[in-house]
């Protein structure tokens, strides 16, 4: 009879075993997921703290025989301070963006997933050279995962003064990739980012030595998020524990109103009093009966303001024109942005633009081009289960609009939120949640109706036009 053989595994040996599941599944996939990773990371330290990118990406061929890629990004951002280096770029799960308030990144993996692809392909380590606005000093490092432990292992550290004033940080990874069929995705990848970043300068160096440049177009930021508290609607038992454990000589109350959005002095009274407990009580005092009465007085309690939406960042009318009139020269461009709203407690706003004849490619037979963002980042993958491509396709009547498909039309689509629901952690496409559903299908009427006054006006002068030839 057979023995059983339990053990457990660490977080990094977990993610090395399903990489598959981030993204990283072979060659092809891991080379445009390393590029995406890091890409995404230099602009999350850049315009969400209103810094204008620059953006430098190189792929380099590092071996004669090996498909060896060495992908270096460079980044004009925040930096990182030198003692949480090992661990941002070492130790999967560890992230400064487990906080309320929109990223690009947010699960504190993708980094690492590709630092352990490269060192299980090339057992190259990671290089990362950074400094902090204001810091003296530029600091470099190499360092690899001791996946078992799922702990960084610093291989070489140095530091030197800094000649000029500079901040950024410029990280390189070396992986086994396949370019040639990496190539199209990447190049596709970066279009579409760069339409919704107008206002960042991107620089990307091919293997063949090509320069890919795109200047920047308009140099105004999106409003940068900021953190926000959790909002009431979203409490467990849970996340009330953890609060009591960190706040143990508070008074509950206090624990209440410092701890969440729109809780205040009667709100929390009130809450109190629903759920029998005295507000003078000391956080560290409360028991796990008390703590679960609180959740349910909280969730039972009507007259809560709805959550912020501060912690949202969205691109706004002005960048999305400026980013679809350079990809596409159209001869007809709008965009909207939608009031905030609400999906299970988690903020949401939704964006949406078209762009239209000129330059504009031509759609399919039956839908127009789709272009899909979801906080700022390009979903290229999966596009069939997206709930934006069932909005195309079933919510909407084209015929309204004037359109005849196939329409050289293109229509973008931006779902911002500070908990985006994606379908797996490769973060490829939005599920079907009924209120973002909705709130794509009304952002997209709205600019189609825009485009249907342009549509028709247009033919009524061609009209007149040919009238007068005859
Ligand atoms: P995530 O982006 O989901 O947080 P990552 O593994 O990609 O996870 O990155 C881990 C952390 O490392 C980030 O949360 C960020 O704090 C830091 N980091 C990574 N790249 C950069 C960069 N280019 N500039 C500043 N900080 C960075
Ligand atoms: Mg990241």
């Amino acid at each position: 009879e057979g023995v059983e053989k339990y053990r457990a595994i660490s977080p990094a040996e977990f993610f090395y075993k399903y990489r598959e599941i981030a993204g990283f599944s072979n060659p092809v996939r891991a080379l445009y997921q390393t590029v995406r990773e890091l890409y995404e990371n230099a602009l999350d330290a850049t315009d969400a703290h209103g810094i204008l990118p620059d953006v430098k990406i190189a792929i380099r061929k590092v071996d004669e025989i090996q498909e060896y890629y060495r992908v270096t990004v460079e980044d004009n951002g925040i930096g990182l301070p030198p003692d949480v280096v090992p661990n941002a770029f070492g130790k999967v799960l560890f992230s400064s963006k487990y906080v309320l308030k929109q990223t690009r990144g947010m699960y504190g993996l993708g980094v690492k997933m590709a630092v352990l692809y490269g060192q299980m392909t090339t057992g190259r380590p990671v290089e990362v050279i950074t400094s902090k606005q204001g810091f003296k000093r530029i600091y470099y490092f190499k360092l690899r995962i001791d996946v078992n432990r799922n702990e960084p292992v610093i291989l070489e550290k140095g530091t030197w003064r800094k000649t000029r004033d500079w901040h950024g940080t410029i990280v390189s990874i070396t992986l086994e990739g396949d370019w040639a069929r990496a190539k199209p995705k990447i190049m596709e990848y970066l279009q579409r980012s760069v339409v919704v970043t107008p206002y960042a300068n991107i620089i990307f160096i091919t293997p063949e030595n090509e320069i890919v440049y795109y200047p920047r177009a308009i140099s105004i930021l999106p409003r940068p998020p900021v953190e926000v508290k959790p909002h009431p609607f979203g409490v467990d038992l849970e996340m009330l524990k953890q609060m009591r454990d960190l706040n143990t000589s508070e008074t509950v109350k206090d624990l209440l109103i410092k701890n969440f959005q729109s809780v205040g002095e009667s709100t929390a009274t009130e809450v109190l009093s629903r759920a029998g407990v005295d507000p003078s009580k000391p956080a560290g005092s409360l028991s796990e009966d008390e703590l679960l009465r609180i959740v349910n007085a909280i969730k039972g309690f009507e007259n809560l303001r709805p959550p912020s939406a501060k912690a949202i960042s969205p691109l706004g009318r002005e960048i999305i024109v400026a980013g679809l009139s350079r990809m596409f020269k159209p001869e007809f461009v709008e965009a909207v942005t939608r009031r905030p709203q609400v999906y299970h407690g988690h903020p949401f706003i939704v964006e949406a633009g078209v762009a239209y004849g000129g330059g504009t490619p031509l759609g399919e037979a039956d839908k127009p081009v789709i272009l899909r963002y979801a906080n700022k980042i390009p979903l290229l993958y999966d596009e069939g289960s997206d709930v934006t491509t069932f909005v195309v396709k079933e919510d909407i009547n084209w015929a309204n609009y004037s359109i005849v498909f196939p329409a050289p039309l293109v229509v973008l689509v931006h779902v911002c939120s500070t908990k985006i629901p994606f379908k797996g952690v490769g973060k490829e496409s939005i599920a079907d949640v009924p209120e973002i559903r909705r709130e794509i299908r009304l952002a997209l009427m709205e600019v189609l109706r825009k485009l249907k006054i342009y549509l028709v006006r247009k033919a009524r002068e061609e009209e007149v036009k040919r009238r007068v030839v005859l």
